[in-house]
């Protein structure tokens, strides 16, 4: 063999593990992104003694190892949630945000990686409330901005709809009868009953609508793409299965792209 032919071999084989190199993103230059999370959506994302937990916190580390990127998590309330995306004080967020069309004219959502619903929670002694005909003349509390306070300001008849930016105030409402019943995600108010209801809250009727969540980037975000395929990884090789058992106790009855 000439050494022609062995130095050509040579620089093809280098040019392809450069390649491989790179589409790894083990180039070494790569921009640490910024993430927000929410530090009080249970169980998805939450802060407890200065820690970050939650199914997305951990979902969203087995998403960015396969889409090979690195990243820092950023704490926020809900509130400043939308904002920090939209002005790039965070590249992407992972907090149950629910995919509409409203905010897609705003942001960029990635493929639904969470398929949930709104439902009513009353206190315990409540008898009068058995689903959503029976909110007319009701006050309900749910959080500011969120899908919740717009469907419950939807609801034909209903006194007022109270919004607290921090959702647990909703449920300290319901639990002293101040409020007569929340509406909220169903995963959070399941939480919410096992964890802080102190027996007594609980839900009434089913799910009131269809929801999903999606990691929320700027419009035209360049990673949205990436966390698609990751997302398509991480539910096609188990990991997705098994943090929801994780999680919420069960495996999912269907899987996200199902
Ligand atoms: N899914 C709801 C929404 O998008 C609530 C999310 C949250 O409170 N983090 O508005």
């Amino acid at each position: 063999m000439s050494m022609g032919l062995w130095s050509k071999r040579g620089i093809g084989l280098l040019a392809v593990m450069l390649a491989m190199l790179s589409a790894a993103g083990c180039g070494g230059n790569q921009k640490t992104l910024k993430v927000g999370i929410e530090s009080n959506f249970r169980p998805f994302t939450y802060t407890e003694a200065g820690q970050n937990k939650g199914f997305e916190v951990e979902l969203w580390e087995a998403i960015a190892r396969k889409a090979n990127l690195k990243y820092d998590l950023v704490p926020l309330s809900y509130g400043e949630m939308n904002k920090a995306v939209q002005s790039g004080e965070v590249d992407l967020a992972i907090a149950g945000m629910t995919i509409n069309k409203a905010r897609k004219d705003n942001v960029a959502f990635s493929d639904p990686y969470f398929d949930t619903g709104l439902v009513i929670a009353t206190h315990k002694d409540n008898k009068d409330i058995q689903g959503k005909d029976d909110l007319a003349d009701k006050v309900v509390a749910t959080r500011t901005g969120s899908t919740a306070y717009l469907y419950a300001s939807g609801i034909p008849g209903i006194r007022e709809v109270r919004g607290y930016p921090d959702i647990s105030e909703a449920y300290d409402q319901l639990k002293n009868k101040a409020v007569d019943a929340v509406i909220f995600d169903e995963r959070n108010v399941h939480d919410y009953i096992q964890t802080n209801g102190d027996g007594k809250v609980k839900i009434v009727g089913g799910m009131l609508n269809k929801e999903s969540y999606g990691v929320m980037g700027q419009k035209r975000s360049k990673y949205i793409g990436r966390i698609n395929e990751a997302i398509a990884a991480v539910v096609k090789d188990g990991t997705y299965s098994a943090l929801y058992a994780k999680w919420f106790g069960a495996p999912p009855k269907q899987l996200p792209g199902e």
